[in-house]
């Protein structure tokens, strides 16, 4: 099935609102498996709206309509979709009573505005979508093998009758077939890389169709595919994600909502494991991103936030020789800042990290976005040096998500 969008209202077109509800259907109606081609948007004009209607009826199965339908002479969705299915209008008797019943229970005795009784008007064969949250019902009118779904522009209202009414009617027309979508995300690998390492399958790629994003660190590939249920879905998908996952071990962390931070306490602890932090350019964010974890108490014993040379003598004994002689942003301060948080708070592990966010301080021998990560464990300690580029909260973002991915890392293997 082929659907389209038509959003009216002058006050698109003049842009004082965001077309919040196009989103919303679109969404939606890609859900359902639904093909969305076109969307139009069309100022409250009684021949232009049914210029763009008919154009719309020509092209796709089903026109999903949103805004006019309140009670004003600007109000003319009725008039547009009346014209163009050559539907007469027809005042529906029950509707009405709902109207009057409606207005009587919140004004009492007052009577209902006379334009209101437009509300009750919907072109001959529709029928009435109701409105659990407002006043103005919407209609659908099948025609000719056309459909045309009219809902009112009030976001709250339009979302709750499209999920109660349309979205199950149009499951039932598009021959119930749903998209079902997984996602799965990447860390520690760029875009372009990941997609090297998945040319093969981006390229042949039908159903389920596979898609790459990236932002702030992260990458995520969406796989999609048209079935008849989310099981089938995700049955016919999980070849796919078989082959995906074997050649990404080091990378993919998650799956659908799941964050890296709430993946590495769930391994914190379900192994058991503590942890203490010594943050230097994060500021405590490696602590606020854990703290986010419900149940994070459990392995989290205690963060430092270390930025004086002093601090990081006084709370976790790093040397005053290894700071003159390597300076705070070191790989040796780093290897003492974790291996004295982990003593001082004997916990299992420990995570440190110390760089320059910028955007000053930065020295040719050590620029702007130099980090060094650490993290100490009974075994050994690891040090990582990375150079970000980018704005001080990029340099802390990113710093705070690496730092997690080494954790991610160590706790799984
Ligand atoms: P009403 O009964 O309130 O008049 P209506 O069906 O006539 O509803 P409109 O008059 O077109 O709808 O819009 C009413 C309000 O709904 C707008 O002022 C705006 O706040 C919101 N709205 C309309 N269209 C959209 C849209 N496409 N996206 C987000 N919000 C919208
Ligand atoms: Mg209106």
């Amino acid at each position: 099935m082929r659907a389209e969008l038509i959003m009216i209202g002058t006050e698109l077109l003049l842009g004082e609102i965001v077309d919040t509800n196009a989103s919303f259907l679109a969404r939606n109606l890609a859900d359902l498996g639904i093909d969305v081609y076109y969307k139009s948007t069309v100022g409250d004009n009684l021949q232009r709206g049914a210029g763009v209607l008919a154009q719309a009826l020509g092209r796709s199965d089903a026109v999903i309509i949103s805004g006019g339908l309140g009670p004003t002479d600007d109000d003319l969705t009725r008039e547009i979709v009346s014209e163009v299915m050559e539907s007469p209008l027809q005042e529906d008797r029950e509707a009405l009573a709902e109207l009057e019943e409606w207005f009587a229970e919140r004004y009492g005795e007052a009577q209902m505005p006379p334009h209101n009784r437009k509300q009750a008007l919907f072109p001959k064969g529709s029928e009435i979508i109701p409105n659990p949250v407002g006043t103005a019902p919407g209609f659908y009118l099948e025609k000719d093998g056309k459909m045309v779904i009219a809902l009112p522009g009030v976001s709250q209202e339009l979302k709750a009758m499209f999920t109660a009414t349309v979205a199950p009617l149009l499951a039932r027309k598009s021959l119930g077939r749903i998209l079902v979508t997984r996602n799965l995300h990447f860390v520690g690998v760029g875009e372009s890389r990941l997609a090297e390492i998945l040319a093969d399958l981006l390229r042949e790629q039908t159903n389920p169709t596979l898609a790459l994003y990236a932002s702030g660190g992260i990458v995520r590939v969406r796989m999609a595919v048209k079935a008849r249920s989310r099981e089938e879905g995700l049955a016919m998908m999980a070849p796919v994600e078989g082959i995906i996952r074997s050649r990404t071990k080091d990378y993919l962390f998650g799956t659908d909502n799941q964050s890296l931070e709430e993946v590495v306490a769930q391994q914190l602890i379900d192994k058991g494991v503590t942890l203490a932090l010594a943050e230097s350019c994060t500021g405590g964010l490696i602590g606020h991103l854990l703290t986010n974890v419900p149940g994070s108490s459990a392995f989290l014993n205690r963060g430092y936030v270390v930025y004086s040379n002093q601090a990081k003598m006084e709370d976790l004994g790093v040397s005053e020789a290894t700071l003159e002689r390597y300076g705070a942003v070191s790989e040796e301060c780093a290897r003492e800042m974790a291996e004295g948080a982990r003593s001082r708070a004997r916990t299992d592990l420990a995570l440190a990290v110390t760089g320059i966010a910028g955007p000053g301080g930065g020295t040719d021998a050590k620029p702007v976005g130099l980090v060094y990560i650490s993290l100490a464990s009974a075994g050994d300690t690891i040090v990582q040096r990375h150079l970000w580029k980018g704005t001080r909260e990029q340099v802390k973002n990113r710093t705070a998500l690496m730092a997690l991915r080494l954790l991610w890392q160590a706790s799984v293997t």
